[in-house]
């Protein structure tokens, strides 16, 4: 599994995390599994959210990670709504219960809302200072919300930013991910696998990933998470709840794929001119 520097943390993180989102519909046994599988398999990097399930999802993470925490990435994000001073260190509180923890890794502002992102950022440092949580970071930020972020926060503070990024929503490569790189904050693509929206098999840009797939002997969606993590401040967040499933995107971990293949994939799915509005799911 590559390991990579996560924005400024010391701690090296694997290019292939899981998702969590929906996991409450999905067979509660077989997701715990999946998670420990991706666990052991090294997709330590384990993303939630206190939306998720209405809390749901953190119990399930929190249940699957007993006994792993050690070796876990856990990342959280806050509703917005939430984030002013005070309601951004009790909605910590309540996301550290239901993860059955003391800590988070990473804690996000899930989106950018209205309340003030100093009082936020302020609310984050001392959580950081408390050691209940160990870094913090944006999500679907775009870029002029990140350059307003780094201004409050300063450079080298800010551990990433978790947006929209797939083969049909390539549109943070024309600017955004640039950006971030030039601050030093990691770039975490969501939905890497198009939340449900995968090109299908027997279709044209199907049968491009799948040849590229079988060159190397894994499946498209290993394909996929490879291509998306081909710059070096990138990584990605796929959701499965069957831990067959993830051994298959475990396999991205060290996939590399060659100029000539990389090229193919971006003239099948290409980037296209840019929004004039960053896109959310
Ligand atoms: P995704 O990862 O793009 O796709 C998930 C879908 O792919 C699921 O239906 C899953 O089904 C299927 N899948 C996974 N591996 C597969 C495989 N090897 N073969 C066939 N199908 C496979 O979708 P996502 O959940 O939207 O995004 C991933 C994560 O990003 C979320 O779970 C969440 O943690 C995060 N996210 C963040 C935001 C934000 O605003 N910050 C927004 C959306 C998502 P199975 O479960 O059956 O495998």
């Amino acid at each position: 599994m590559d390991l990579r520097r996560f924005g400024p943390l010391e701690r090296r993180v694997p290019v292939v995390g899981l998702g969590t989102w929906q996991m409450e519909g999905n067979d509660r046994t077989a997701a715990i599994v999946a998670i420990r599988r991706a666990i052991e398999l090294g997709l330590v990097h384990i993303d939630t959210a206190e939306i998720y399930g209405r809390g749901i999802v953190e119990e399930i993470v929190g249940e699957a990670i007993a006994g792993y925490r050690g070796d876990v990435f856990l990342a959280s994000k806050i509703h917005p709504e939430h984030a002013t001073y005070a309601g951004t260190l009790l909605a910590c509180e309540k996301s550290l219960r239901r993860l059955r923890t003391d800590r988070l890794d990473l804690f996000l502002l899930h989106w950018r809302g209205t309340q003030p992102l100093e009082e936020t950022f302020r609310a984050f440092e001392e959580l950081k200072k408390e050691g209940k949580i160990l870094a913090w970071g944006l999500s679907n930020f775009d870029v002029a919300d990140v350059e307003r972020a780094v201004e409050i926060a300063g450079e080298g503070v800010i551990a990433c930013n978790q947006v929209l990024y797939n083969l049909a929503e390539r549109d943070a490569e024309h600017v955004l991910q640039p950006v971030c790189e030039r601050h030093g904050i990691a770039f975490v693509g969501y939905s890497p696998l198009g939340s449900g929206q995968f090109p299908s098999r027997g279709s044209w840009r199907g049968d491009v990933l799948a040849g590229i797939a079988a060159a190397h002997d894994v499946t498209a969606h290993a394909v996929v998470l490879a291509f998306l993590t081909r710059r070096p401040s990138a990584f990605v967040i796929p959701k499965s709840a069957r831990a067959d499933h993830v051994a298959e995107l475990a396999r991205a971990g060290d996939l590399v794929l060659s100029r000539a293949e990389v090229e193919t994939i971006e003239s099948a799915f290409p980037l296209g001119p840019p929004k004039s509005k960053m896109p959310y799911v």
